[in-house]
């Protein structure tokens, strides 16, 4: 017996980041929207805790007890005193260390699974609290639909979306370590003084109305000037996007994937094709959100 969860990438519509704290966290006000690109995973009983990975970055993905996926499973294991005897299968379609939370995807995943396959009959708020321990977006890709974080981005608040927003992503080559991006964030913003991380009201209403040139006018994400400073090149891609007629174009997260809300379905292919044409980019993904968080198949 097995069970697999699907569950989906996202894109910060906002992403307000706030001073590094003493702590060297950073407060932020984090509008996700959960997008139709999907990891699965399957849990199956083993011998021991062994995680598996197919997929085009199957290879950069770790495969010991590093995994998100593991982490999970050994946490819910501990907190119901049992052995995470499982076998973790990622089916991976999300980009690694792309700021989609594809790892946060494959924790939340693992963790639903596990909680199936072993009858823990856990909480909703225990394994919103296990997705907290394991990472700030963890949350989020157990919740899906679109949310507001806050905190390091773990506090959610469920937002009411009134339509579907069409993206085009471009993958790059290779990562960016989200670390690292905000490494460069502090570095940029030294001896700046760093508003206070809010949510834009714009963004909220245009997600409310399910409109998207409202939305448009309104996403930012005050990681994008460090992703673009580490990985210059990005910039060629958002001008592609742009030239193509996307709506907004911008580094989704800590990059260096970048994402392109466009109008429609139709919109969404042309955009695709400027970028596959444009030889700026390793390849090209268009999906629509909100859709649901992790789910079991
Ligand atoms: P975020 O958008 O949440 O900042 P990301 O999408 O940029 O994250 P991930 O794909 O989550 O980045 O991977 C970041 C790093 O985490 C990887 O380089 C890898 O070393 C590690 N990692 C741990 N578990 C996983 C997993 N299940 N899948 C992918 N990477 C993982």
């Amino acid at each position: 017996m097995s069970v697999t969860v699907r569950v989906p990438a996202k894109v910060n519509v906002q992403l307000a980041v706030g001073g590094a704290r003493p702590d060297g966290f950073h407060d932020l006000a984090n509008v996700f929207l959960a997008v139709g690109l999907y990891d699965e995973v399957t849990a199956t009983p083993a011998d021991s805790l062994r995680v598996t990975c197919e997929g085009p970055d199957a290879a950069r993905v770790p495969l010991d007890r590093t995994n998100l996926a593991a982490r999970a499973a050994e946490k819910l294991a501990a907190r119901y005193g049992r052995r995470a005897d499982v076998h973790l299968h990622i089916a991976k379609d999300i980009p690694v260390a792309g700021g989609m939370a594809g790892g946060s995807a494959d924790g939340a995943g693992a963790l639903l699974a596990c909680d199936a396959l072993w009858g823990t009959g856990a909480s909703r708020e225990e394994l919103l609290d296990i997705c907290a321990e394991l990472g700030s977006d963890v949350p989020f890709s157990l919740v899906g639909g679109a949310a507001l974080g806050t905190g390091r981005g773990e506090r959610l608040r469920v937002l009411e979306v009134g339509g579907t927003f069409h993206w085009v992503f471009a993958l790059a080559d290779g990562g960016l370590s989200t670390p690292a991006v905000y490494g460069e964030f502090d570095r940029l913003t030294a001896g700046a003084r760093v508003p206070e991380p809010a949510a834009s009201d714009e963004v909220l209403k245009a997600l409310a109305a399910g409109d998207a040139a409202g939305l448009a006018a309104a996403v930012s994400n005050d990681l994008q000037a460090a992703a673009l400073s580490l990985r210059p090149s990005l910039a060629s891609t958002l001008a592609v996007g742009g030239g193509a007629g996307a709506l907004a174009s911008l580094v989704s997260g800590s990059g260096p994937t970048t994402a392109f809300l466009v109008q429609d379905a139709g919109a969404a292919r042309k955009v695709a094709e400027a970028l596959v044409g444009s030889g700026t980019c390793r390849a090209v993904r268009v999906a629509a959100g909100p859709v649901p968080g992790a789910v079991v198949l």
